[in-house]
């Protein structure tokens, strides 16, 4: 026989908190409580089984089920001294409630004191002494059960209520008398009559099943359904059903109820905090019917509070429940959420849950816990969950501050920032030097922005995906960008930002919230991070436990600061061509992709090796002791062509030649698929020159800080490989140049030679390539590109969709594919290592920073992630997340 239905109650119970698949997490809980002799009103859980039997067979139950329901209540009578049903004193009442294994909003709401009718509210009334909570339990029940069960929308009770209320000129609902509420009960039937052509259902077992059904008859509903779509909850997990005896928090002055974390969920303080009501039932807490009061005295002190505090009214009380309190937050060892009933004098517990916490609080219950012993260091390391880590790193919203939404795109860039609009990024450049905040504004932005973006306290799109332009530059500078926001319209021409109704200029200041992906109007206040003790000992933490090294990207002194500050060990990718953007320098870049003879490139190539070289100079400098990956020259020319025709009569001018000249070798360098065309190592194997160029910079420069004492690895990358050829020629190249430069200088320094692997190509011939490269970087961009044949700059269209319909767990551009391009990760690891056993291997994608992606590294045995500064130490806690096999995710009730 399956055993369907758990009870518990009376200090002991049938199940347990490990039990949540079956349970749910709240009845799991109750069951937890009750074995620990905390005070439960006895009760039975259904088990999620029954849920799935349920929907598998057209809404009936397994033919036992009544049975072991009937066994179960008669045990509840039992412990409560009470009778379901009964037409005399004592009563049972229940209260019917949904409990999924993740607390699931769209589920039934909870039904209480059922088992109430015509007959019994008399009894009640009666032996309860107090008719008035008589019959405001039974038109509550009746509200509840029309609206949960009956499909009976709560307003039309509401309004009954209201008009009452104005008759007879009372405004509060404690106004009411028992009379009032008696008057009331009959309109509530006679508008349920109405609306059902029959009675409500006075037979406490047809109440019941009724509410029972209706739970697992939630399961199934659309908001459900689309919140388990949402958030990745398989639909065969189902919900369990929770009967419980109702105890009363309204009966009376020493009847009270309430809600109440262990700690204080926003800020992490270790203090008993919450919210209680003197003689109230169930949600008036948090309805907002009443204002409800502090539990201590040390709370009521700090906000500030008038009302009384429960330490104040109901001492005894109070000390019960902080013993609880101590209870299960030692039992639980994690901070709980949880629910109380006191009814005349007597305190039940109704609810426990870890309890939801914002960033901050995350992190100081997390160490604090640690340091009181009550959990070790990699247990507070797999409690943080890397997202909310991410938040404590950049300002955000002043979570009390009013605000006014415009729109929503992408969070594509943490962190909150207010400014004025401005649409290119010039004004950008001219409005923050005269002092100015600017929020950089644009339907999409491209690398000739980069000086307005580096200016702009945010950066808003409105086209574009987690992985457009704007994002990844965004999140490569920590500036809070929202991209894709497809419900606002930029109009370059009237220089306007529309969204909805809302006609936004120049100059008006907006707010975007790069975690939420809002755009607000205004200036709204922000908190600022604060990088506390508790911030610094989690990381020391973390460290003592992963194994994967920790990379930034990075290339200029600023990000390279940013990403030691935040405790990287090296660079793991300096883009070149980034240092190639400098209004000072495009010139020359221009005059060399101009340049239709080798004797001509040469010399543009020289005007710029003065400057490359002080750039890694620099970066050299401040990554002292570390390894750093130099990308060669990796964009296709075509990225770097005048536009205009004052660009392309200044490239003329510097570079000797005509305006038409210049106009037909821009025509002619103009590509149809520039990131499928001349690109990468391509350039560096027809125009060796500019490879020779950069080569020379990185070892002058190495050579140079070296006379400092400070010595670097410098790891030289040829990027886009697909042959070996390709590589066997570029390595000799730099070789070659190494030599020289030694042999000049008089300096000795160690260099590598390796490549990205972004192409499948590459990823299949990879024990071929590393007979010459020293170590592998995987460029999981391209690699995702060129693996799935999409681009990402126009893949937003469907990927997007093909995201909602369930075609793709989630955009590939974030997560790595493990099962497409993880495997050619896998096969270019295994080939690599095959030929040479000691090969370095590392990943530089934007993945680098993505936390499931780094456990992927961990498991197929990377030595590092390389990803944006602020995103280290993310991919820090991540990698020792993955090495302890666990991953920050809280688990509710
Ligand atoms: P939710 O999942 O929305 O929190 P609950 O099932 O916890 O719903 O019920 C909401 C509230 O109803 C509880 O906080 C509690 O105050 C009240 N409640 C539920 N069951 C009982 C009961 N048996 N006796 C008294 N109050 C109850
Ligand atoms: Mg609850
Ligand atoms: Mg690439």
């Amino acid at each position: 026989m399956t055993k369907w239905v758990y009870t518990f109650g009376g200090g002991k119970a049938e199940g347990r908190s490990e039990m949540k698949n079956l349970l749910g997490g709240k009845g799991a809980n109750l069951a937890e409580m009750a074995s620990l002799g905390i005070p439960v009103p006895a009760g039975f859980t259904i088990s999620t089984e029954v849920c799935t039997y349920f929907t598998s067979n057209s809404e009936t139950y397994p033919p036992d089920l009544e049975e072991q329901v009937n066994a179960a209540m008669a045990e509840v009578e039992k412990v409560m001294g009470g009778k379901f049903g009964a037409k005399t004193w004592p009563l049972l009442l229940v209260s019917v409630r949904s409990g999924a294994r993740a607390s699931m909003p769209g589920m039934m709401d909870t039904v209480l004191n059922l088992g109430l009718n015509d007959e019994s509210v008399e009894i009640l009334a009666k032996n309860s002494g107090d008719a008035r909570f008589a019959y405001d339990s039974y038109r509550r029940f009746i509200q509840m059960y029309c609206n949960v069960v009956l499909d009976v929308d709560s307003h039309h009770f509401e309004t009954l209520l209201e008009s009452h209320k104005e008759k007879q000129g009372q405004t509060f609902d404690t106004d009411l008398t028992a009379e009032d509420w008696k008057i009331l009960v009959k309109a509530f039937k006679n508008e349920v009559h109405k609306h059902l052509g029959k009675p409500f259902p006075q037979d406490p077992k047809e109440q019941l099943w009724g509410a029972i059904g209706a739970v697992f008859g939630s399961w199934m509903n659309k908001r459900a359904i689309t919140y388990r779509r949402l958030h990745g909850i398989p639909s065969d997990w189902g919900t369990a059903v929770n009967v419980q005896a109702m105890v009363f928090g309204n009966m009376g002055d020493d009847c009270a109820t309430g809600v109440c974390f262990t700690r204080n969920p926003s800020t992490g303080e270790n203090l008993f905090y919450g919210e209680y009501l003197v003689n109230a039932q169930g949600e008036d807490v948090v309805a907002g019917i009443r204002t409800p009061q502090p539990l201590s005295l040390a709370e009521k002190n700090s906000m500030g509070s008038e009302l009384p505090a429960m330490e104040e009214v109901l001492p005894p009380l109070y000390t019960q429940l902080v013993a609880v309190r101590d209870k299960l937050e030692s039992h639980y060892t994690d901070m709980q959420d949880m629910e109380f009933t006191i009814q005349q004098n007597k305190l039940w517990m109704l609810q426990t849950r870890t309890g939801k916490r914002t960033s901050q609080a995350a992190l100081k219950i997390a160490v604090e816990m640690c340091e009181e012993g009550m959990i070790d260091k990699a247990e507070a390391v797999r409690r943080m969950d890397p997202a909310q880590l991410d938040q404590l790193l950049h300002p955000m919203l002043d979570p009390k501050a009013a605000k006014e939404v415009l729109g929503k795109g992408l969070p594509a860039s943490p962190g909150a920032a207010s400014g004025q609009i401005v649409f290119t990024a010039d004004e950008a450049e001219a409005w923050a030097k005269d002092g100015k905040k600017v929020i950089l504004t644009r339907i999409e932005t491209s690398p000739e922005d980069i000086g307005g973006m580096h200016v702009a306290e945010g950066i808003l799109t409105t086209r574009g995906g987690m992985t457009s332009h704007a994002a990844v530059v965004a999140r490569g500078m920590g500036t809070p960008c929202v991209a894709g926001a497809g419900d606002l319209r930029v109009d370059y021409a009237a220089k306007t930002l529309t969204a909805g109704g809302v006609v936004l200029k120049e100059g008006d200041v907006i707010t975007l919230d790069g975690a939420s992906g809002q755009v607000l109007k205004g200036e709204v206040p922000k908190i600022l991070p604060e990088m506390t003790g508790d911030f610094g000992k989690l990381m020391e933490w973390v460290d003592e436990f992963r194994t994967l090294k920790v990379r930034a990207n990075a290339e200029t002194p600023l990000d390279a600061s940013t990403a030691r500050n935040f405790g990287c060990e090296g660079i793991g990718l300096c883009r070149t061509e980034h240092m190639f953007f400098d209004p000072q320098r495009i010139i020359h870049v221009r005059e060399m992709i101009v340049a239709t003879t080798e004797e001509a490139r040469r010399a543009a190539l020289e005007k710029l090796l003065p400057y490359q070289r002080q750039d890694f100079v620099e970066l050299f400098t401040i990554m002292a002791g570390l390894p750093v990956t130099i990308r060669f020259l990796d964009p296709p020319l075509h990225e770097f062509l005048p536009h205009t025709d004052a660009d392309m009569a200044e490239v003329a001018k510097a570079a000797g030649t005509d305006v038409a000249t210049v106009k037909a070798r821009a025509a002619q360098l103009h590509e149809t698929n520039p990131m499928l065309g001349h690109r990468g190592c391509r350039l560096g194997v027809t125009y060796p020159e500019i490879y020779e160029m950069q080569a020379r910079a990185i070892f002058e420069a190495v050579a140079e800080v070296g006379k400092k004492g400070i010595k670097v690895l410098p790891e030289a990358m040829l990027p886009l490989i697909a042959v070996k050829a390709e590589f066997d020629r570029l390595k000799q190249l730099v070789d070659r140049v190494a030599k020289e430069v030694m042999e000049r200088t008089g300096a000795k320094f160690d260099y590598m030679v390796g490549t990205m692997i972004e192409l499948p190509r590459a990823a299949l011939v990879a024990d071929k390539i590393a007979e010459g490269a020293e170590f592998f970087s995987f460029g999981t961009n391209d690699l995702t590109q060129t693996t799935y044949g999409l681009s990402r700059d126009d893949a937003g269209n469907f990927l997007v969709p093909y995201q909602d319909l369930g075609v793709i767990p989630n955009d590939p551009f974030v997560t790595i594919d493990q099962e497409g391009v993880g495997e050619l990760v896998k096969i270019a690891c295994e080939r690599g290592r095959k030929t040479r056993p000691d090969i370095k291997l590392g990943i530089c994608g934007e993945h680098g920073g993505d936390p499931a992606s780094v456990h992927f590294c961990h498991s197929v045995g990377l030595s590092y992630v390389s990803c944006s500064p602020y995103r280290v130490p993310i991919a820090r806690l991540a990698a020792a997340q993955a090495a302890l096999g666990s991953g920050g995710v809280h688990s509710t009730a």
